[in-house]
C-alpha cells in the first residue's frame, strides 16, 4: 500500500519514499522543559505517534529522535526576551537543572499516559553543546555568520532561499512584530547562534554557560535541533515534524543553518506539521489562566486515553476546538467503544466453517479500507468510521472482529487488548446491604429498599437497578 503524506515543503500530498529503502529517519521538536506541557502540546505528540505507528505498520525500520530543550529557548521565538528555563527557575526558586529534570519527568509521565511510543533517542540540548559549536564553526567558515554586540548571528540575507519554506514576506513580519528589535542584527530575520554573557541587553544573568570560541555564553534555540538531528540521523534525513507555529521562524531557521552548514545539501525530505488545539478565545498557552494538562483531565475523572480518542477524531492538519463538553462527548464515545470491545472479546458470536470464510473475507475488506485511509495522509477520523462499521457488522464473527480490531489498535493506540470489565472491590458492609436490599425488593418493600440504597450511598457507592440485578458504581 502506498503511503501518502502532506509535505509542508511542497505544500502538497506526496508519495512517501525514504532516502534509504526500508529505513526512516524521523526528528520531532520536543518540549522546552520549563513548565508542564499543555494539552495543545500533547496533541502534536499524538500526531507524531500516529505517524510513527503508520511508518512501522508500512514496514519501515524507524529511528525517531526527539529533543528536550533545556537551554536557549527565549520567551519569544525570535530570540528576544528571557530564557524560558531561567525564568522557570526564578519562578520556582530552584536551579535550572532541577527545573529541567522535574519537567522532563512530568512530560514523560504524560507521554506514557497517552500511550505514545518510546522514541529511539531522547536528546537533551545541554548534552550537545559541542555539536552545536561545531556547526556554528562550519557556518562561520562558510561565510553565513557575523558577530555583533558579543553575539554570533546567522545572516539570513546570505541564504538565498530563506523565505521559500514558509513563503514568508519579511516586510509583513517586520511590521507585525510585537517585540523590541535587537539593534545588533543586520537584517530583521537574522537569528542568534551563540549568545555571549556580558552582552548588555541579553543574557547577562544567565546561570547556564559554556566556554566557546566566541566567548562564554550559551546557544540560541534553533541551532540545537539542526545539530542534534544531524548527529543522530545524518546530514540528510526523511521526516521532521512539529507544530504549525514552528513553520515561520524555528523551522525556517533550522533549514537555513542546516543547509548552509552542508553547502546547500537538501536537508529534510518531508516536513509535517500538526495544527493547534484551540480554546474558544484562541490558541492554548501556558500563560492563560486555564492551563489545561493531562493531570487536570485525570483530576476531573477522565482517562487520558479519552483525550487521545478526542484528538484522533479530528485530522491532524485541522484546528481542533477544546471544551469540556467536547471531552465529555468523547468520553461517552470512548466508553461505548470500550463496552463493544469487551462484548466482542467474550466471543459469543461465532460461525460455522462456511460462514467463517465469509466473515474472514469481510473483515479483510474493512482492514484494507482502514489502512487505506490511514495511509492517505493519516486520515484517522475516516478510519475510525470504518472501525465502527466493522464493530456493527453482524456478518463478522467476534473472533475475526477482535483480531482485526487489534490490528487497528496498532495505529490507534487505545489499548483494546487491555480493555476489561471493571470489577469493583466492594466492602463487606456494602455487599451485606445489597443482599438485604435485594430481599426487600423481592418482597416489594420499596420503603425499606430505598433506605438501604441511601445507606449504600453514604458508603460511597451508587446502586442502579436492572430488573432484579443491582448494578453498583463508585461515586
Ligand atoms: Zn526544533
Amino acid at each position: 500500500m502506498e503511503l501518502i503524506l502532506y509535505n509542508t515543503k511542497t505544500k502538497k500530498k506526496e508519495k512517501f519514499e525514504p532516502i534509504n529503502k526500508n529505513e526512516v529517519g524521523f526528528y520531532s521538536c520536543g518540549p522546552t522543559v520549563y513548565n508542564y506541557a499543555h494539552l495543545g502540546n500533547m496533541r502534536t505528540y499524538i500526531f507524531n505517534d500516529i505517524l510513527y505507528r503508520t511508518l512501522v505498520s508500512a514496514g519501515y525500520r524507524v529511528k525517531h529522535v526527539i529533543n528536550i530543550t533545556d537551554v536557549g529557548h527565549l520567551t519569544d521565538d525570535g530570540d528576544q526576551g528571557d530564557d524560558k528555563m531561567e525564568e522557570g527557575a526564578k519562578r520556582e526558586g530552584k536551579t535550572v537543572e532541577e527545573i529541567a529534570q522535574y519537567y522532563t519527568d512530568e512530560f514523560k509521565k504524560d507521554w506514557n499516559k497517552l500511550n505514545l511510543h518510546k522514541p529511539q533517542v531522547w536528546c537533551k540540548a545541554t548534552e550537545h553543546i559541542n555539536e552545536m559549536q561545531k556547526m556554528i564553526g562550519k557556518l562561520e567558515r562558510n561565510g553565513f555568520t557575523y558577530q555583533s554586540g558579543g553575539n554570533v548571528y546567522f545572516d539570513t540575507s546570505k541564504f538565498k532561499d530563506y523565505t521559500k519554506f514558509a513563503k514568508l514576506k519579511l516586510e509583513n513580519l517586520e511590521s507585525s512584530s510585537r517585540v523590541e528589535q535587537d539593534d545588533n542584527k543586520r537584517n530583521f530575520s537574522d537569528f542568534v547562534l551563540w549568545f555571549t554573557l556580558g552582552n548588555s541587553k541579553f543574557g547577562s544573568s544567565h546561570s547556564m554557560k559554556w566556554d566557546s570560541p566566541w566567548g562564554i555564553g550559551y546557544p540560541g534555540w534553533h541551532i540545537e535541533c539542526s545539530a542534534m538531528s544531524m548527529k543522530y540521523l545524518g546530514e540528510q534525513f526523511d521526516i521532521h515534524t512539529g507544530g504549525i507555529d514552528h513553520i515561520n521562524v524555528h523551522h525556517t531557521n533550522e533549514i537555513a543553518q542546516s543547509e548552509a552548514s552542508t553547502n546547500k545539501k537538501p536537508w529534510v525530505k518531508y516536513w509535517l506539521h500538526g495544527n493547534f488545539l484551540v480554546l474558544k478565545d484562541g490558541k492554548m498557552s501556558k500563560s492563560s489562566g486555564d492551563f489545561l494538562r493531562v493531570d487536570l483531565l485525570e483530576k476531573k475523572g477522565y482517562d487520558p486515553l479519552v483525550f487521545r480518542y478526542f484528538c484522533l477524531n479530528t485530522h491532524y492538519r485541522k484546528e481542533l476546538s477544546f471544551s469540556w463538553d467536547a471531552i465529555e462527548n468523547s468520553k461517552l464515545g470512548f466508553e461505548k467503544l470500550k463496552t463493544k470491545i469487551i462484548e466482542i472479546k467474550k466471543m459469543n458470536n461465532q460461525y460455522n466453517d462456511k460462514n467463517n470464510n465469509q466473515s474472514i473475507e469481510k473483515s479483510k475488506e474493512y482492514e484494507n479500507l482502514f489502512f487505506e485511509s490511514v495511509f492517505d495522509d493519516l486520515n484517522v477520523p475516516k478510519s475510525l468510521g470504518i472501525m465502527w462499521n466493522l464493530i456493527n457488522d453482524k456478518e463478522i464473527s467476534d473472533d475475526n472482529k477482535f483480531k482485526t480490531l487489534l490490528k487497528f489498535d496498532e495505529i490507534l493506540g487505545l489499548r483494546f487488548n487491555e480493555m476489561k470489565e471493571e470489577i469493583l472491590d466492594l466492602p463487606v458492609e456494602v455487599i451485606d446491604l445489597l443482599e438485604k436490599r435485594k430481599k426487600s425488593r423481592m418482597e416489594k418493600n420499596w420503603e425499606e429498599s430505598d433506605k438501604y440504597r441511601d445507606e449504600i450511598k453514604e458508603l460511597g457507592f451508587l446502586v442502579k437497578d436492572n430488573g432484579l440485578d443491582q448494578l453498583v458504581d463508585k461515586i
